[in-house]
């Protein structure tokens, strides 16, 4: 499965979209418009493998196969911090 494509010239959408992917789990195959998106998406593999005594290799990723930017992973730690927080 194709995890992102690359930007077209005829693609006008400047919009980030995210998703997840792994070497083993390979990917979600989503486009997550928002990093909260992709967050819960990639808990919810990891919740999936740990229930099965495995674990998630799956990183967030852009769709656009661009690195994702400090204020991305800034934003992603964020975000767990707040779901770790919530347990
Ligand atoms: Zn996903």
């Amino acid at each position: 499965m194709e995890c992102y494509r690359i930007k077209t010239s005829r693609d006008d959408d400047d919009d980030a979209t995210y998703t997840t992917s792994g070497s083993v789990r390979g990917c979600c195959g989503h486009r997550h418009r928002t990093l909260g998106a992709a967050v819960a998406c990639l808990r919810r593999d990891q919740d999936g493998c740990a229930s099965q005594g495995g674990y998630s290799d799956r990183d967030i990723i852009r769709s656009d196969g661009n690195p994702l930017t400090e204020g991305e992973r800034f934003g992603i730690d964020e975000i767990f911090d707040r779901l770790w927080k919530m347990h």
